[in-house]
C-alpha cells in the first residue's frame, strides 16, 4: 500500500467531487456542511478530484468544479489528489489483493451476470452478482493483470455493520445486495469502492461525510479496508435532498446546479442562506455570509430526515 501522508494527530476529512460540470443544490448541501463540520471541529480538509470515471468526466471541469467551490467559500489544506494523474496508488493495492487471493477476475458481460440472476434467492437483489458464478479457483493467489480484465473482491461475511454517526448503526447484507463486487474494471482503471479507498488511506482521512446513497458502498468500502489492513474511517452519511415530489434531487426536477443559479444572479449569500435553514440554523430564508455560517454551525441542528428542496426556495434562488 501507498505510504499515508505524514502523521498529524487532527482528524483529516476530504472533498471528493466527481468533476462532472454538474454540482447541483444536493452535492453543494454535502460539501458545505463536510467543510463547516472540519473549520468548526479542527480538522484537515483534503481536496480530492475523482476523475476516473472515465466518459461522463468532462474536460476543463475539474477548473470548475474547484472555482464554484472557491466560491462557496470553501478551501482545503495540503495537496490536491487528481486520481487520473497517477494509478500507482491503485495499482499497488491491487497486486496486494491479488497476491493475498481477495479478488479474482471476471470477464462476464452485465447481461450474463443477469441471465445468471434470473432466479434470484428471495431477498437477493438483480444487481447482486450471483455466487454460482464465481470461478471455483476464487479465493487463491492470482496475477494482475492490469488492463485486460475486470476483478471482483470476493465477498464472504455474511453481514456487514456500519456504525454510522449520522445514520446509526445500518447492517447490510452483501453476498445477497451485491455479491462479489467489481474491484478494477477492464478499462485499466480502479473501480469507484477501490480508488476512494485506496485514496482515503493515503490522503490519511480519518472522517468519511458524505451523501446517505452511499451507505451501501461504506459496507463495501469496510471489507476492502479489512483486505488492506487499515483501520475504517468514521463515517458520517447525511440524509439526502429530494425535490418537492419526495425524489431524490435529479435532473427531472430541472436544472438545480449551482452554475444555473449563479448564471441566473444567485449570490453566495443566498445559497449559503438556503443551507442555513437545510442545516437548521436558520428558520426561514436570508442571504448569510460563510462566517456567520460557521458561528451558527452545529450538527445537531440538522434534522436527521431527508431535506426537501421546495418551490418556494427555488423561486428565491432565482429571483
Ligand atoms: N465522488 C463522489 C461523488 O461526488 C463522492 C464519493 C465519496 O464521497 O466517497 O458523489
Amino acid at each position: 500500500m501507498p505510504k499515508n501522508q505524514p502523521a498529524s494527530s487532527k482528524p483529516v476529512t476530504r472533498l471528493a467531487p466527481s468533476p462532472t460540470g454538474a454540482l447541483h443544490l444536493g452535492n453543494a448541501r454535502t460539501f458545505i456542511v463536510n467543510w463547516a463540520m472540519a473549520r468548526t471541529r479542527g480538522w484537515q480538509v483534503r481536496l480530492r478530484m475523482e476523475d476516473l470515471d472515465g466518459p461522463r468526466i468532462k474536460a476543463g471541469s475539474a477548473e470548475r468544479t474547484i472555482e464554484l467551490l472557491s466560491w462557496m467559500g470553501l478551501d482545503w489544506d495540503g495537496d490536491t489528489i487528481v486520481q487520473s494523474s497517477d494509478l500507482s496508488p491503485y495499482h499497488e493495492a491491487m497486486k496486494g489483493l491479488c497476491a493475498a487471493g481477495d479478488v479474482f477476475p471476471c470477464n462476464l458481460s452485465r447481461g450474463e451476470i443477469q441471465a445468471a440472476s434470473s432466479a434470484p434467492q428471495e431477498g437477493a437483489s438483480e444487481k447482486a452478482y450471483p455466487r454460482s458464478l464465481r470461478p471455483t479457483n476464487a479465493g487463491e493467489p492470482v496475477e494482475f493483470v492490469e488492463e485486460t480484465h475486470n476483478y471482483r473482491f470476493l465477498v464472504e461475511e455474511s453481514s456487514t455493520t456500519i456504525e454510522d454517526l449520522v445514520a446509526g448503526s445500518r447492517t447490510f447484507r452483501l453476498p445477497r445486495e451485491t455479491g462479489d463486487f467489481v474491484a478494477w474494471t477492464r478499462r485499466g482503471t480502479p473501480a469507484y469502492q477501490l480508488s476512494v479507498v485506496v485514496d482515503d488511506i493515503r490522503q490519511g482521512v480519518t472522517d468519511v461525510v458524505r451523501g446517505d446513497d452511499l451507505l451501501e458502498s461504506a459496507a463495501r468500502q469496510t471489507l476492502l479496508y479489512k483486505a488492506l489492513d487499515r483501520p475504517s474511517p468514521r463515517w458520517w452519511h447525511l440524509p439526502l435532498v429530494l425535490g418537492p415530489d419526495g425524489h431524490r434531487l435529479a435532473k427531472r426536477h430541472g436544472d438545480t446546479r449551482v452554475d444555473t443559479y449563479r448564471a441566473q444572479g444567485m449570490t453566495a449569500g443566498k445559497l449559503i442562506g438556503l443551507m442555513a435553514t437545510w442545516c437548521g440554523l436558520r428558520p426561514s430564508l436570508e442571504e448569510m455570509t460563510m462566517e456567520q455560517f460557521l458561528d451558527d454551525f452545529n450538527l445537531d441542528l440538522m434534522s436527521r430526515e431527508p431535506i426537501t428542496f421546495t418551490e418556494q426556495e427555488h423561486a428565491w434562488l432565482a429571483s
